[in-house]
């Protein structure tokens, strides 16, 4: 089922899970074999990130095809700009479409590792909203689309980053797939934003459960989200006692989620990092208020 029914036929918040090709035979079997577990936390839909260079891109389609050929779950293809043709990229559509694949994530991508700026490649595209054109023409794909509710990185500013994301969105996205933030406050505030210069699509707050301290501080300074102060205290005081870091940012995350829901989000979007066991948690706390919001919707 593509984007656009998925997010318009929804009777509750629309639930998502992603994850990324792992590097190593050993990282791919671990994944295989965690499919099955994550598949039955019943999420909407599970998307696979497209890696900047390399084997792993291959296993995109691989993965995207097992979970949904073996797991029975709707999936979303990740695609980036990075290194590929207009042609390249018209080929792997159809390998994606020969799989049954109906979604795509269309991205520009970061820069490969030890390249400090995007080079768009010859032939190819220089921003996001170019490939989402070209998947919309080549047709028969639902198109999810990257939004920054704290400014995209090299944004010269926020109006200038939100006038890129709308005409990315009117150049055929379905749906809008935030980065990953701890406050809340910013994605209301963005969501204000976006519907104020005429964004219509459905806005998905993207969540990422801690893991660890260092992993938070590592991947907040890579995409520039602000982490709160009273968290990130919190987390210092009981650094290197694992299973409190842990209760910690399930609790946090938890509270982040039951508040979006509660204000009426159209879903919410996980970076799972191919783990299973703090999105499973998470599930089960937020069990209760997802059947919730199903039976009392209209
Ligand atoms: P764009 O929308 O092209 O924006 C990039 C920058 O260019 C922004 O600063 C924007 O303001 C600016 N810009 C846009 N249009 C124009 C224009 N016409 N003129 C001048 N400037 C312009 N990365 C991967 O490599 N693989 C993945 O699978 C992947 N999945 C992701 C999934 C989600 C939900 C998110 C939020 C990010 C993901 N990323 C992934 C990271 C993403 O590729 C990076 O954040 C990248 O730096 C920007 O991608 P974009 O699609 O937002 O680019």
């Amino acid at each position: 089922m593509k984007f656009a029914q998925i997010y318009r036929r929804r009777r509750k918040p629309i639930i998502s899970f992603e994850l990324f090709p792992p590097s190593t035979d050993k990282g791919m079997e671990k994944l295989q074999s965690r499919l099955p577990k994550l598949a039955r936390l019943e999420p909407d839909f599970i998307s696979v990130t497209y890696g900047a260079m390399g084997t792993t891109r291959q296993k995109t389609l691989e993965i995207v095809s097992m979970i949904q050929r073996d797991c029975g779950v709707e999936t979303a293809h990740h695609l980036t700009c990075v290194g590929a043709t207009r042609e390249e990229l018209s080929l792997q559509l159809e390998q994606i479409r020969r799989q049954g694949i109906e979604n795509i994530v269309a991205l520009r991508g970061d820069p490969p590792q030890g390249q400090a700026h995007f080079e768009p490649p010859q032939g190819g595209f220089s921003n996001a909203w170019e490939l989402v054109a070209h998947v919309h023409s080549a047709g028969g794909f639902g198109v999810a689309v990257a939004g920054y509710p704290e400014k995209h990185v090299e944004a010269s500013d926020f109006d200038t980053d939100l006038r890129h994301l709308k005409h990315k969105a009117d150049c055929g996205a379905d749906v809008i797939i935030t980065q990953l933030f701890y406050h809340n406050a910013a994605y209301f505030r963005f969501v204000d934003r976006c519907r104020g210069i005429g964004i219509e699509q459905p806005i998905v707050p993207g969540l990422l459960p801690i893991l660890s301290l260092r992993q938070i501080q590592r991947i907040a300074g890579l995409c520039g989200c602000i982490l709160p102060v009273d968290l990130m205290e919190e987390l210092k005081s009981v650094e290197g006692d694992e299973d409190k870091v842990f209760e910690i940012g399930i609790e946090y995350t938890v509270e982040q989620a039951k508040e979006l829901l509660d204000r009426g989000v159209p879903g919410i979007h996980f970076y799972v990092l191919n783990r299973y066991f703090h999105i499973a948690e998470v599930m089960q706390e937020l069990r209760p208020k997802l059947d919730q919001l199903q039976t009392s919707a209209p």
